[in-house]
């Protein structure tokens, strides 16, 4: 199979129009970047399923076989710790105890930490990762499995999690409003979703250009904006939570909002 017989094309995953023309200066041949006119920045190429699992990988597996100094790893042992601990913050202050559905669960780490009375459930495109978190999901009552989100969330039943966590998942999604929408299928009603995204709208981004830490390609197929990621997830009919200025301080490279379905 040719190249081109790998690339998929998509129209805008906020408003749906496609023919967008309005290529950015972000780009790593052949991956572009456009905005569309609802303000949206997205890639309109992107790889299919079967070559992002194969052939790339995500960023949880990114920096394996980098050669790493060690004031390096000491910033990211903390900064994983930080993480890791607002991440347990959030969902011992919103979600009440049983299943908890982690979409782009990666090797399923983050549970390590996060209290017995969730059980996690994962999905990951990546082979690897999907097999080694449902190891360690199985001993806790839960399961990972390796698919497109959109593909397996219906199969978990209806009103089944308490909970679910989009962290570094929803910049690499190609249907991020489909996931969205039918999440809510599979969640209870009183549940509520995390989600933690690079934040386009950081000024690093504007200082930083091709080389921010946000830009992926082609992993990172979605750059959100605190104003697109509010427009996505009401328009997919949730209600939102928690989105405070704190969650999207322009100094950070990331954004965190928690919301529920309505
Ligand atoms: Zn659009």
């Amino acid at each position: 199979m040719s190249d081109s017989q790998k690339i998929k094309k998509r129209t805008c995953p906020l408003c749906n129009k496609s023919n967008n023309n309005n290529y950015l200066y972000y780009e790593s041949n052949p991956w572009k970047l456009v905005q569309c006119e609802c303000s949206f920045v997205y890639m309109p190429e992107v790889p299919v399923f079967e070559r992002m699992k194969n052939e790339f990988s995500w960023e949880r597996n990114f920096n394996k076989n980098e050669t790493v100094s060690i004031k390096k790893r000491v910033r990211r042992f903390v900064k994983g710790l930080l993480k890791r601990d607002k991440l347990k913050y959030l969902l011992n202050t919103f979600c009440k105890s049983g299943d908890i559905l982690d979409i782009g669960c990666g090797s399923g780490a983050k549970f390590d930490n996060i209290s017995d009375i969730f059980t996690p459930f994962g999905i990951d495109i990546s082979e690897e990762s999907a097999r080694e978190a449902n190891e360690s999901f199985k001993k806790r009552g839960g399961e990972a499995v390796c698919a497109p989100s959109t593909e397996v969330l219906d199969k978990f039943g209806k009103n089944k999690f308490s909970g679910a966590i989009l962290r570094a998942y929803l910049e690499h999604e190609h249907e991020p409003f489909e996931v969205l929408k039918n999440l809510k299928y599979t969640l209870k009603n009183d549940a509520y979703v995390i989600i933690k995204v690079p934040n386009y709208a950081s000024v690093n981004r504007i200082v930083r250009g091709n080389k921010w830490c946000g830009f992926r390609f082609p992993d990172h197929v979605n750059q959100f904006t605190p104003k697109t990621l509010l427009r996505m997830v009401r328009d997919a009919n949730y209600k939102v939570v928690k989105f405070n200025f704190f969650d999207y301080l322009p100094t950070s490279d990331n954004m965190w909002m928690v919301i529920k379905p309505k």
